[in-house]
Order: C-alpha cells, then sequence, then structure tokens
C-alpha cells in the first residue's frame, strides 16, 4: 500500500477554497448559456487588428498605454486615471491585494459574482456576505451598515451577478455618502452595456458628479464587446488609487492582441450598439415570458436572467441540460441563463414551462 504523499503546507484559507473546475463543455447541438458569454462573432475590424498586432515574440506595452488613451478620452478623464487589466477580475483583484489583508473585512453582497469569496481569501481578507433583498436586489443600507473599521473595501455589483437588477443612482449616492471616505467602494459593472433602466447607476456620471477619490468603476470586454477570450477590462479611478493596483499587477499580463482587439471594438461603436440592442430586447421577451411560464423573475438588466429555484436548483438545471442547454445552477439558490442565440430562447421557455411551479 503506497502512503498519501507528503505535500507542501498550503495556507489554511487558500486550502479551504473549493478547486476551480472549469464547466462541462457544451456538445455541438447544445446552447452554452452558462458564463454569460456573447453569442455574437467578434465585432468587424477585431480579428484584422489582432492580426496586425503580432510579433508575439515580443512582451507587450506594459502600461496599455494606447488603450489607456482611448478610453481617458471617451470617459473624460486622464490617462492615469484608467487602469486596463487581463479582465476585470484581474483587476479587482489587485485593488483588493493593495487595500486588504489579514485582519481586514471585505463587504459585497450575497449572492453575488462567485469570483468574490475566493479573490477576498487570496487577499487573505474576510469577507462579510450581505443578504440581497426579497426581490433579489442589493441591500445599500445593510451593506453600509455592515462596514466597520476594519473595512477596507466595498463591492458594490450592478447590474448583480446572477440575479440581474442594477442598484439605482440615488440609491448608490447615498451609499457612498454612508461609507467612509477612506473605505475602497468598487463599483463593478461589468454588465453596464446592457442597462436599459435609466435610474441605474451608471460608473462615469457617479465619478464625475460625486468627485470621490474612494470610488473605482470596473468594466470589462468581455461581455458587451465579446472579448471573453483574450481577457482585457479596467478600472477608472483615483490615480493614487489606480497607481496602488498598478503595484499588485502581475506585470505585463494584458497582451497586445487584447490591447488591439479592444481598441478595434470602440471603432465599432455602431455595430457594438446595434448587438446590445438586440441582446436587451431578447433578454425583455425572455423575461416576459419566463414570467407567463409561471417563473418570479427578477429585473434582468445584464446579459442574463435568474430563476430562482431554491431547492430544485440542481433538479431543473438537469432538465434544461437535458434539453441541450447548458445553464449555470448554484445549487440551492437558483440558475443563471445567459442570452444566446434567437434559437435557444424556444428551448429555453419550453423547459422552464415544464419546471415551474404553479
Ligand atoms: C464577467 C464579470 C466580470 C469580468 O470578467 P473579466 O472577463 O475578468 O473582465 C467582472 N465582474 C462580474 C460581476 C462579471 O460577471
Amino acid at each position: 500500500m503506497s502512503e498519501e504523499p507528503v505535500l507542501p503546507r498550503i495556507r489554511p484559507e487558500i486550502a479551504a477554497l473549493p478547486a476551480y473546475r472549469q464547466g462541462r463543455q457544451a456538445s455541438p447541438d447544445a446552447f452554452k448559456l452558462s458564463s454569460n458569454e456573447n453569442p455574437f462573432e467578434p465585432l468587424p475590424g477585431v480579428l484584422e487588428a489582432v492580426v496586425a498586432a503580432g510579433a508575439f515574440n515580443r512582451y507587450p506595452d506594459a502600461t496599455a498605454a494606447r488603450l489607456r488613451e482611448r478610453l481617458a478620452a471617451r470617459y473624460g478623464v486622464s490617462p492615469d486615471e484608467v487602469h486596463v487589466g487581463a479582465g476585470s477580475v484581474s483587476v479587482l483583484a489587485q485593488l483588493l491585494l493593495a487595500t486588504s489583508g489579514p485582519g481586514d473585512e471585505v463587504v459585497y453582497a450575497w449572492r453575488s459574482f462567485e469570483a468574490y469569496p475566493s479573490l477576498v481569501a487570496v487577499a487573505g481578507a474576510k469577507s462579510v456576505q450581505v443578504p440581497l433583498t426579497a426581490d433579489s436586489r442589493h441591500d445599500l443600507p445593510a451593506m453600509a451598515a455592515a462596514v466597520t473599521e476594519r473595512t477596507r473595501l466595498v463591492i458594490v455589483c450592478s447590474p448583480n451577478n446572477p440575479t440581474g437588477p442594477t442598484v439605482g443612482y440615488d440609491e448608490f449616492a447615498a451609499f457612498v455618502d454612508a461609507v467612509p471616505r477612506d473605505v475602497l467602494v468598487v463599483l463593478d459593472e461589468a454588465y453596464a452595456e446592457f442597462v436599459t433602466d435609466l435610474d441605474s447607476v451608471e460608473g462615469s456620471r457617479v465619478r464625475a458628479v460625486l468627485n470621490r477619490p474612494n470610488v473605482v468603476v470596473l468594466r470589462t470586454f468581455s461581455k458587451a464587446y465579446g472579448l471573453a477570450g483574450l481577457r482585457i477590462g479596467y478600472a477608472i479611478g483615483h490615480t493614487g488609487v489606480l497607481d496602488a493596483a498598478r503595484s499588485t499587477a502581475i506585470p505585463l499580463s494584458v497582451t497586445a492582441a487584447g490591447e488591439a482587439a479592444a481598441i478595434a471594438s470602440l471603432d465599432a461603436e455602431s455595430e457594438l450598439l446595434h448587438r446590445v440592442k438586440v441582446i436587451a430586447e431578447r433578454r425583455d421577451r425572455l423575461v416576459h415570458r419566463l414570467r407567463e411560464a409561471g417563473w418570479d423573475v427578477p429585473d434582468a438588466q445584464g446579459n442574463f436572467v435568474w430563476l430562482a429555484a431554491g431547492d430544485r436548483t440542481v433538479e431543473v438545471a438537469a432538465a434544461f441540460e437535458e434539453a441541450g442547454l447548458i445553464v449555470r445552477p448554484f445549487p440551492g439558490d437558483g440558475i443563471r441563463i445567459s442570452i444566446g442565440e434567437e434559437e435557444s430562447l424556444d428551448r429555453v421557455v419550453e423547459v422552464a414551462a415544464a419546471t415551474a411551479v404553479r
């Protein structure tokens, strides 16, 4: 009998994390509606820009200066108030490392983006999760009340992944007022482009109006822009805060191809807006039909919808899978379904109707 090998010591909080295992790849005739990706091909000009970026034998520009200048002009800020990372998740990780260590607390809503708990744990800090309201929204007064002298960072996710509603502009402004000025508030707007509720918080407006150095806005090219595979996202914020994030970054992780693709995508704005409109319209139709089918679907402002299946989550997700629909179950809680191809909608509604409790 061979003995278990002795493994190197692992930090206990890391050993306690669930090991990352990617979900099953979709079979060719299945619809992959599990990762909030964009069902469209890259925007016009993107593939050409990636090929033209060429020079894969060379390291990229470590600061993504061209893209930062583009984004700075777009948002009316200086290039140093923009920080580009290999996906906005890596920018969030940097902000956590820069602000929050052992003994510190990070407040966020729950359920929210599944990456938050492990990113906080990796930084060595403690997660303080504030339950969503009954209609799956952030409970901002409760989140403000959860801030202690140990709190270093608060994440607000709008629209909230996976449940869908946005945070309102006024409630966000009141929340920022209630939070101490030395606590960083990260507004994670990965799905901002899909928002159609105009009372929602909007990062660049909130920054311009409130003018608070402790508010940082995260955006990404992974969702609306369809560049999930090229890993590129960014933060807009105070230079001092972003400098701290830059100091924690793994150098050179933003590729020249990603930067070129992002710039080309910004050049294709009108086509982008058209696609976003198509997806938002598809989303609204799907929400309507799911509600008709008997599901109490919360307001959906991203490119996904939420079925609060509760204890039946695993069973309902299996019914979707059976029908060739790869969805994202959160056992005990609910199922997130991304807005994909038009042809997927009827199938989604069919399974939803068959599994609804009326
Ligand atoms: C998808 C997503 C991100 C961004 O992911 P990247 O691909 O790393 O840019 C960030 N926050 C939320 C809530 C998301 O759903």
